[in-house]
């Protein structure tokens, strides 16, 4: 059975700069071969819960002030409307047309480059609480038995404000929120991640919610987690990746 997966994202240039994180998702990939996607992302923030029946997604841009280059990318994977129906009355879901943030198509174009897995976004409900977006996560568990692989993608760390050039030192408020998550995760402490604000350095790493959220829904819908991939980009952009098997 597939695992759950949480992702950092990280910059959009992540689709195109051969960092750690670009390395190890390329890798990592070829490993998994899923009939289809359903990802929740950080950058598809909403009140009620939605998804994406669109059956071509098209690449969305949502970034600025980055190369050309970027914004030339296209990932044409596939949507899939059966699946994305079939959760929206299953989760009570509003059905919509919606193409791939980057927060979807960067970290799915380097693990599945040919673009041939369908993808289904689902929206990330800012407003629920933790336990909710669990729950949520819980209610796609099923998914992984029809190897459908269940991405949330966010990032560990998100403080944009704090950017570091790319050799700079890891500051301390950065490792101790990293570390805090990787104990918690291990001992399967999901009362406590459940609570993950009270964490040393959580509001200075997340100064917003929505890229730490994913990771609620991913470890709902998996088992215990496994840290695959560590590392840090701009200083202050943990790219951690967790399995939930
Ligand atoms: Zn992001």
């Amino acid at each position: 059975m597939l695992p759950s997966l949480f992702i950092s994202h990280g910059s959009p240039m992540l689709a195109l700069t051969p960092t750690p994180a670009h390395a190890f998702l390329r890798e990592f990939g070829q490993s998994l071969r899923p009939q289809a996607v359903v990802v929740v992302s950080a950058h598809w923030e909403s009140d009620r819960l939605l998804v994406s029946t669109s059956a071509r997604p098209e690449t969305i841009h949502d970034f600025g002030g980055f190369p050309r280059e970027l914004y030339e990318c296209q990932y044409p994977a596939p949507g899939e409307p059966e699946l994305a129906r079939r959760l929206a009355r299953q989760l009570n879901a509003v059905p919509t047309e919606r193409g791939l943030d980057h927060g979807a198509w960067v970290p799915l174009s380097l693990m599945f480059p040919e673009a041939d897995v369908p993808v289904v976004s689902l929206s990330l409900p800012t407003t629920w609480s933790n336990a909710e977006l669990a729950e949520l996560g819980e209610k796609l568990a099923g998914l992984r038995q029809e190897n459908i692989l269940v991405i949330g993608s966010g990032s560990l760390t998100h403080n944009l404000y704090e950017m570091l050039p790319p050799d700079a030192q890891i500051p301390a408020w950065v490792s101790e929120f990293v570390d805090w998550v990787e104990t918690r995760l291990a001992a399967d402490d999901r009362a406590m991640l459940l609570e993950w604000e009270t964490a040393p350095q959580a509001r200075k790493n997340h100064p917003t919610p929505e890229h730490f959220q994913p990771l609620l829904v991913a470890m709902g819908a998996g088992g215990r987690a496994q840290r695959l991939h560590h590392s840090v980009e701009e200083g202050v952009l943990a790219m951690d990746v967790y399995a939930f098997a």
